[in-house]
């Protein structure tokens, strides 16, 4: 069975209705471009959600997972193994940390670091038991457990599945007022996105990282990243942070560290966070196993030229040149090689517009109503960028 309306069928017939798919066929990748099962060809401007930054099939993470499928790939960390290390010891020294926890999800990242800042709460800064609050930032998305959902301000993300554990404060994205409002004795953790990624590419106010790292400061709350979109080279820098030579106390990664190919997300901190950790706290079977660090160890090798944040750079500013003044759209949002373009009211939803586009050999997808998130992989050139741009003014003009 190959047919496209065979295969979707069988997906609604068999698969819980948790996603609402374009309706395309995916049956190969390579670069920048996806093909389906009809063998239409389409310029791929998701990225898998920047999972995969680096393009699909990427020939040299390819490589790395080809050769360790012949080796070893799964021990459980039961073990030692002979990939772990240099996987762990690369990714710190790129975030300029001691210490690396190896995960599998984004949520799965996250739900650690919110662990790991409460137990720091109450260890390192004497919050009372049960006490420990985390500031967190209306339109945030950290992923979908249901401590995650608990905090979201996106009803369909949360509505419906509680109770939850509570210990979050929401403040408005870009308010550093109300963020030092909401700072109180018993926080012991800032989580914040760089930029938010499902809001729809929300860049905050010039200065705002700033004063988030100087409230956390003054406070003695950890400043905790998710770069878990935004990180890893998409915003032309190897961590949104850097766009304002912010440093926060924990990183957290995931989507493209396993280079499109594996799973692979990271908690790194310095020693004082990580070490509230002690064997038998944390864990999880396949978190930092042999194929995803084989793969995600190549991931850190690319990373530390430069090259692939010095492309998004410049790819970024092409993009936003070819943004400018696009019939139908209110507002544009550009931060690297990312974008959210918020179509004016009136005409076609966002929805629309991905459905045209994909028919049109363009794949980028809807976040909310009325915004379309762009994000091609970073082997995009300019020409298809060119040739992209001229695809989604045919979609919103309908
Ligand atoms: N954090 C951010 C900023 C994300 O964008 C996402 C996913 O989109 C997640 C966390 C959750 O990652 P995952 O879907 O791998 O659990």
């Amino acid at each position: 069975m190959n047919r496209s309306s065979d295969l979707t069928a069988l997906e609604d017939r068999y698969g819980a209705h948790n996603y609402h798919p374009l309706p395309v066929v995916l049956a190969e990748g390579e670069g920048a471009w996806v093909t389906d099962t009809e063998g239409n060809r389409y310029l791929d401007w998701l990225a898998a959600y920047s999972a995969v930054n680096f393009g699909h099939r990427h020939p040299r993470l390819v490589a790395a997972a080809k050769a360790q499928l012949d080796r070893l790939t799964l021990a459980s960390r039961a073990f030692h193994t002979d990939t772990l290390g240099p996987f762990l010891s690369g990714l710190a020294e790129l975030c300029g940390k001691d210490a690396v926890l190896p995960m599998n999800t984004g949520a799965e990242a996250v739900e650690t670091a919110i662990k790991a800042a409460r137990k720091w709460g109450y260890t390192r800064k004497g919050v009372a038991p049960g006490k420990a609050r985390i500031v967190v930032f209306d339109g945030n998305f950290h992923g979908r457990t249901t401590t995650i959902v608990g905090f979201s301000s996106d009803p369909d993300s949360y509505e419906g599945f509680g109770p939850y554990d509570g210990g979050f404060d929401s403040v408005p994205y870009g308010d550093t007022e109300a963020l030092h409002a909401a700072i109180g004795p018993d926080t012991v953790a800032v989580l914040i996105e760089p930029v938010q990624g499902e809001a729809g590419v929300v860049v905050p106010p010039a200065g705002y990282l700033r004063a988030v790292r100087a409230a956390c400061d003054a406070n003695g709350v950890l400043m905790i990243a998710d770069e878990i979109q935004s990180g890893l080279a998409r915003t032309g820098r190897t961590f949104a942070c850097d766009r304002e030579d912010v440093v926060p106390d924990v990183y957290l990664l995931g989507k493209a560290l396993g280079g499109g190919i594996v799973p692979v997300s990271a908690v790194v901190a310095d020693r004082e966070v990580m070490d509230v950790f002690s064997p038998g706290t944390h864990g999880s079977t396949f978190g930092g196993n042999p194929l995803a660090a084989a793969v995600a160890t190549e991931v850190v090798a690319m990373l530390a030229t430069g090259e692939w944040q010095a492309r998004a750079l410049e790819l970024g500013k092409h993009l936003e040149g070819a943004l400018t003044g696009l019939d139908g759209v209110d507002g544009v949002r550009v931060c690297g090689l990312w974008a959210g373009v918020d179509l004016a009211d009136g005409g076609p939803t966002a929805r629309e517009v991905c459905e045209r586009a994909a028919s049109l050999g363009l794949l980028c997808k809807e976040t909310h109503r009325r915004t379309v998130r762009i994000a091609p992989p970073l082997v995009v050139t300019p020409e298809e960028i060119d040739r992209g741009i001229a695809t989604l003014k045919q979609a919103i003009a309908g």
